[in-house]
């Protein structure tokens, strides 16, 4: 069956030293202890190749986007294949501050998925709609639009990716979505999933929360059967905090 994960976002929060402080703060409040999940944390680009060796292999390890081309004259880029060359093997494709910042579309969230999945990295890839959206029930229609970045992909390649539905009006503002409008919607994008694929993937595909999760909220929220964990941002910069929301599955 499907993978409960739980998966940190760092943003671009901490300086190398830092980073790799709390890379290892992690590991130590993880050594021994049995997790019922998977366990990643995603780092800004310059950590990666330091933090990957300072926690235990049972810890992923990915980057927070990569670049939408293969290699070449683009400046200040930071290709899919420099990602897996450190040792990380996820990375956050699609995060709502990326398409609102950085002005990521449908298109290019596709051609990155697929030089992800190309050079061997787990792409978690992020729908979610903005409040706006949400006033206007319009939810269901936003994540459907977004899944078209993903829904180009062969089966056996879709199998390979992570989903990660996180309303846009949650994150970093304290507002969690409830467990009821968490399950309606992750229940919806397994439905798309399934009408796209086949109830086989659907099934085991995961597809985990964003949002103001923290340790306090965090078992009702994975309780739900269509929620199978958690993308967790600023909680994910305090290990202690980090390792409340694994525990959530214990
Ligand atoms: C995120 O940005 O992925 C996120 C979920 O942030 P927070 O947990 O801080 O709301």
């Amino acid at each position: 069956m499907r993978k409960n994960i739980v998966a940190g976002n760092w943003k671009m929060n901490t300086t190398l030293q830092e980073g790799i402080a709390l890379a290892k703060e992690v590991n130590e409040a993880l050594a021994g202890v049995k997790t019922n999940c998977e366990v990643i944390i995603c780092t800004p680009f310059t950590h990666l190749a330091s933090v990957v060796p300072v926690v235990s292999p049972n810890i992923g390890v990915g980057a927070e986007n990569c670049a939408d081309k293969a290699s070449g004259a683009y400046t200040g880029e930071v290709s899919a294949a420099m990602v897996a060359s450190t040792g990380a093997k996820y990375v956050i494709l699609g995060h709502s501050e990326r398409r609102a910042y950085y002005g990521e579309t449908v298109e290019i969230l596709e051609e990155k998925v697929k030089l992800a999945l190309a050079n061997g990295l787990t792409p978690i890839f992020c729908i979610g709609e903005v409040l706006e959206e949400r006033e206007a029930n319009k939810q269901n229609e936003v994540v459907a639009a977004q899944l078209a970045s993903v829904f180009s992909l062969s089966a056996d390649d879709f199998s390979k990716i992570i989903l990660a539905y996180e309303p846009v009006w949650a994150i970093g503002t304290g507002k969690t979505a409830t467990p009821a409008q968490a399950q309606e919607i992750h229940a919806f994008i397994r439905s798309a999933v399934e009408k796209k694929y086949g109830k086989g993937i659907a099934e085991s595909c995961s597809i985990l929360y964003g949002g103001s999760c923290k340790p306090s909220n965090a078992k009702e929220l994975f309780a739900n059967p269509d929620v199978d964990g958690g993308l967790i941002g600023g909680a994910a910069l305090n290990a202690s905090d980090f390792k409340g929301i694994i525990d959530a599955f214990n």
